[in-house]
């Protein structure tokens, strides 16, 4: 294994890395920073959780600093979808930077362009950016790039999905033609290939993680459960204390609400993310969880893809994504850089469906926990198939531990919940 010293890097990024508590780059650090270093493109496939802000940002300080601009303008564009990745990728250059004298700056959409402004009238050597918000001040001519010497193009597969790619490409028309082009994207529909083609000169490509391996070191269980239970479930399995964080997914911004009343209504304290919610209390839901004062944080998939929190120990999917690689996005919040995690799964009747497409990607079957008090059972899938998958009022959903029909009861608390969040109970067999 590479050291960071066999990286050729300057003491004040070596510093700086070692301040963090990194020991050795990451696979895709290890590949990506010496032919960044000498100052080819790079097309890179990676996602999030894999090392990829480190391995762009560490490059770039070097090269800007070993350079010594006499210029003020801004020397390095990094373009990311979400305002979320944007305040953390500053942060990543805050902390590998903090020693090279070089400065940086983040602008996003949604709170008052003054403050970004007048930071930027200051100068900025590095500046990352969600599209909206950057075409606006250029537009307003706060911005300038004719001097920009590296552009770095981040999940550019989020930004078609997003429906950005069309300010990704006027900010591209006006970069200068001669720079050092970094692209990254998780996938590579082939919308993103050929603008990949179309900007990249020649490029190094450096894949990492296949999907498939990301979900090898989470330990993942699947829960059956009707949708009317799962807040049941969910706040019985939240009762283990072993629980420090968990990201709680679903599909939409309504269900992030309405999973946050629920729990709140059982006696949870938790927050939810998404693109309803102000930029402020985004922030603090999100620096609350980050410092560990929120315990439970449920999110929408596209509010939760610039999550970073180092400890994240849990993943709930609290709903299944109906895109299979939605799902491993999502399980790889935990165990990230390395560290072993825990993905939890409820799947109703409605989506066993999507549970075999995720199995299929995964090329692993997620094993079953099958004691648990609101158990789905054979006969009652069956009914839920009939019925696209919800059983209404008493119609048959049971709770095996009494017998009872399942109702608002929040009353389990027998047996160690632990057991049914972390060690699931063999593997499963049922399939749809
Ligand atoms: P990223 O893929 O950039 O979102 O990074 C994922 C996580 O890995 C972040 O929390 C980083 O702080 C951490 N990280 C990045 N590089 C290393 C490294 N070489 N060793 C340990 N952790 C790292």
């Amino acid at each position: 294994m590479l050291s960071f010293e066999q990286l050729n890097l300057i003491e004040p990024i070596l510093e700086a890395v070692k301040a963090e508590g990194y020991t050795n780059p990451t696979p895709i650090q290890e590949q990506s920073i010496p032919v960044l270093l000498e100052g080819k493109d790079l097309l890179g496939c990676a996602q999030t959780g894999t090392g990829k802000t480190a391995a762009f940002a560490i490059p770039i300080l070097q090269l800007l600093y070993n350079k010594k601009s006499s210029h003020n303008g801004i020397k390095s564009l990094i373009l990311t979808p979400t305002r979320e990745l944007a305040i953390q990728i500053d942060e990543s250059f805050g902390a590998y930077g903090k020693k090279t004298g070089l400065s940086h700056s983040v602008i996003f959409g949604g709170v008052s362009q003054v403050p970004q402004v007048s930071i930027l009238r200051r100068g900025v050597d590095i500046l990352i950016a969600t599209p909206g918000r950057l075409l606006d001040l250029i537009q307003q001519g706060y911005i300038k790039l004719n001097q920009l010497e590296i552009f770095v193009l981040d999940e550019a597969d989020r930004m078609l999905d997003m429906g950005f790619i069309h300010d990704v490409k006027k900010v591209i028309a006006k970069l200068p033609a001669k720079r050092q082009t970094l692209f990254f994207s998780a996938t590579m529909p082939p919308e993103i290939g050929q603008l990949a083609n179309s900007i990249l000169n020649n490029p190094v490509k450096v894949e990492i993680t296949p999907v498939s391996s990301t979900a090898e070191k989470i330990e993942q269980s699947v829960y059956y459960v009707d949708k009317g239970n799962k807040k049941l479930l969910l706040a019985h399995l939240l009762q283990d204390a072993g629980i420090k964080t968990a990201l709680v997914f679903t599909r939409t911004k309504h269900g992030a609400d309405k999973v946050v009343k629920d729990l709140i209504k059982l006696g949870e304290n938790a927050a939810a993310i998404h693109g309803n919610k102000s930029q402020n209390a985004r922030q603090k839901a999100l620096t609350d969880f980050k410092t560990g004062a929120l315990r439970i944080l449920v999110a929408t998939d596209i509010a939760a893809r610039g999550i970073d929190v180092d400890q994240l120990s849990h993943v709930f999917n609290y709903e299944l994504p109906n895109i299979a690689e939605t799902y491993v996005h999502r399980i790889g919040r935990t165990g990230r850089a390395g560290a072993s995690g825990i993905a939890i799964s409820f799947c109703d009747g409605e989506e066993k469906a999507y549970l075999k497409d995720i199995q299929k990607l995964i090329a692993q079957s997620i094993p079953e926990v099958k004691e648990h008090p609101w158990v789905l059972t054979f006969a009652e899938e069956k009914a839920g198939k009939q019925n696209s998958g919800s059983v209404k009022g008493g119609g048959g959903f049971r709770d095996r531990r009494n017998g009872n029909n399942s109702g608002e009861r929040r009353s389990f608390r027998g047996g160690d919940p632990r057991r049914h969040s972390t060690a699931p109970a063999g593997r499963s067999r049922r399939e749809s």
